[in-house]
């Protein structure tokens, strides 16, 4: 299954078109996609055998498939590449931050630089919790993620780094549109291999990160086990897994997203979102 969010409506994402699910299921489910997650195995089961109208869908009007989540947690230094590039010894555990739900946007996007100079790019696997995760065992965790898509995990690298404390890492990576998903969440049955795909991203053609999801230091269901053993995962949680080597901010010399620029990120088999950066500040 392909589930998208068409201007607050969950939608599913067929080759010839999508179906609004509220009403092809006689409003039991939806409209609202968060609300997917609080009967998501009775939704699945559902969904194979659902039929509707067909209609085609403008791929701007999208918003973050996973919209309203209760918690999004994301890893730092998950691939080795980026690991080096910063210079950081590789971590025995999971380095975790927050990123803020307010910072939550769709896969076409325009994001304001909020005044900063210092905005970087990090393209991630994204990950949608579909069932309670508490204590999960890793051979049983890929059992908990409803499924996966593309994020940006986008960083004010001057706010990142700001003292007090050791740095705030989540207020950098929480402005407003600072967390772009999509364009669809896209479940495992779907995707060949789903520990093995490649990402990336770029701008006007020139490749900024290219990589495979494979090469996460902690694979998914590694995360989903240790963050499990540590808080309960719920319903509709989202986990930004980390990012490649290539950002802009460990580059020589750095480089960091100007407004009008167009970011491009993909992954393999997920698909591919457009964000647009803007100068001002988001509302
Ligand atoms: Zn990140």
């Amino acid at each position: 299954m392909r589930l998208a969010n068409l201007q607050g409506r969950a939608v599913l994402v067929r080759h010839d078109g999508a179906i609004d699910i509220e009403r092809a299921s006689d409003r039991r489910y939806g409209p609202n996609p968060q609300s997917l997650f609080e009967h998501w195995d009775e939704f699945r089961d559902w969904e194979r055998g659902a039929t509707g109208d067909v209609f085609d869908v403008d791929g701007a009007l999208l918003e973050a498939p996973v919209p309203s989540p209760r918690q999004i947690l994301a890893v730092g230094f998950n691939y080795l590449d980026h690991a080096d590039e910063a210079d950081t010894e590789i971590p025995r555990h999971p380095q975790i931050f927050a990123k803020f739900p307010s910072s939550l946007t769709g896969p076409q996007a325009t994001v304001h630089l909020a005044g900063s100079e210092f905005v970087d790019w990090e393209v991630e696997l994204v990950v949608a919790i579909s069932r309670r995760a508490r204590n999960v065992q890793v051979d049983t965790a890929w059992d908990h993620v409803a499924g996966l898509t593309v994020g940006q995990d986008l960083s004010d690298r001057k706010l990142q780094m700001r003292k007090p404390a050791p740095a705030q890492y989540s207020l950098g990576k929480s402005r407003p549109g600072f967390a772009p998903i999509g364009p669809h969440l896209v479940t495992l049955d779907e995707l060949d291999e789903p520990g093995d795909l490649e990402i990336g991203c770029s701008i006007g053609g020139e490749q900024l990160q290219l990589s495979r999801t494979s090469k996460m230091l902690f694979s998914v269901p590694e995360l989903v086990s240790r963050l499990s053993a540590i808080l309960p995962l719920l319903p509709g949680d989202l986990i930004f897994t980390g990012t490649p080597g290539g950002i802009g901010g460990l580059r020589k010399p750095p480089r960091f997203l100007q407004p009008g620029e167009v970011l491009t990120s993909s992954i393999e088999q997920i698909g591919t979102m457009r964000t647009t950066l803007a100068a001002g500040h988001a509302l």
